[in-house]
């Protein structure tokens, strides 16, 4: 069979340095990887050719070799239709460090004990109110969760046996078997059937939780939210979450914070926003008025001349910020109404208003006949 160029399987050049040989490999080997492509049986064969190359190239012996005498250099050394052997275990490891951020969970080589491992975070979605949110609350929450088995701490077996090592995987949880491939003999491993992968077998099952170790529980947790948390925060509290396996720590709670709408208040940050109706009056010559807070009414004074949509601050009325450094302020925007009634006489006041001013107003005439009337000077 004949086989493709090694340098030309990584896309990279002849004269690649060791460091770029090792990114292209890193790169292939995350995109062709069997656990990413599971149904794209071509993509396997693209992982081990990746793999292939990158065994011979990474090695500066091996690769010199295959400079020099191309596949040739490598035929019948190890065996098997393409000469090659297994993939090396630094490559393994370089890859599933990236999957898995270090740890070596599910596919490692050689004998180990499968890990503890954290639980599964919850999420929770909390209402509260725009007070709440501004001011903070201490609440308790109802949730349901699995919990270890407190009869078997976690172990399954019944109190006073203890769960046995599995004798088919002496523990670790997997099984290695060797398959045939174009490329020869390839070791591979999967999770023990005996023991499910747990490595340990429990003979005599704990009744409270049936031999799983866990029990489901509903469960009231306390959690503080600070004052400042805005619709859509994310609260975690630590180790609240379900119960961890093989010993491994408890997942995390997640709360979502949803805040309802305020009859009067908006936010914009930590600044409250409000709207307040005032007079044309007021907004003429001025007044002071009660505005709301969120501590309760103040006293605001609207200067005289204030015109519609005049915002004012009022400093440090806001919500405070998370951290509780600073605290936000609340614009007040202040909204002239026009009145839509008015008594005989308030008009008679306003025409009179008016009329100081120059300005001549004939509210009455108001049809349009008595208006063409007019322009045509009384006829
Ligand atoms: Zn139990
Ligand atoms: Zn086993």
């Amino acid at each position: 069979m004949s086989k493709k160029d090694y340098y030309e399987i990584l896309g990279v050049p002849k004269t690649a340095s060791d460091d770029e040989i090792k990114k292209a490999f890193r790169k292939l080997a995350r995109k062709y990887h069997p656990d990413v492509n599971r149904d794209d049986p071509k993509a396997e064969e693209k992982f081990k050719e990746v793999n292939e190359a990158y065994e011979i190239l990474s090695d500066a012996q091996r690769r010199a070799q295959y400079d020099q005498f191309g596949h040739a250099a490598f035929e019948g050394a190890q065996g098997g239709a393409g000469g090659f052997g297994g993939f090396g275990e630094g490559g393994i490891n370089d890859i599933f460090d990236m999957f898995f951020g270090g740890g070596h969970s599910g596919f490692g080589f050689g004998s180990r004990q499968p890990g503890p491992e954290k639980g599964a975070d919850l999420r929770y979605d909390l209402t509260i109110t725009f007070e709440q949110a501004a001011f903070g609350l201490e609440t308790e929450i109802e949730l349901p969760r699995t919990e270890q088995c407190p009869a078997c701490h976690g172990s399954g077996a019944a109190p006073g046996t203890h769960p046995e090592t599995c004798p088919e995987c002496h523990g670790t949880g997997q099984v290695q078997y060797t398959q045939n491939t174009p490329f020869g003999r390839m070791m591979n491993v999967r999770a023990c059937d005996r023991c499910k992968g747990e490595g340990k077998i429990v003979h005599t099952p704990c009744k409270e939780c049936s031999g799983r170790g866990k029990v489901r529980n509903r469960r009231k947790i306390k959690v503080k939210i600070p004052a400042g948390v805005d619709n859509g925060s994310r609260l975690r509290v630590p180790r609240e979450g379900e119960a961890g396996l093989r010993g491994g720590p408890q997942g995390d709670l997640y709360v979502y914070i949803f805040v309802k709408p305020h009859k009067l208040f908006t936010r914009s940050g930590n600044d409250v926003i409000c709207e307040v109706p005032i007079s044309i009056v007021q907004a003429t010559i001025g007044d002071e008025i009660e505005v709301p807070t969120l501590e309760g009414k103040v006293k605001l004074r609207i200067p005289e001349g204030t015109q519609p949509g005049t915002i004012f601050r009022l400093r440090e009325k806001g919500i405070p910020s998370l951290r509780g450094t600073s605290k936000g302020d609340q614009h007040v925007k202040v909204k002239v109404v026009i009145p839509k009634k008015l008594t005989e006489k308030q008009k008679e006041l306003l025409i009179a208003f008016a009329q100081t001013g120059g300005e001549n107003i004939n509210p009455e005439e108001k049809s349009f006949f008595k208006k063409v009337k007019n322009a045509l000077g009384g006829l």
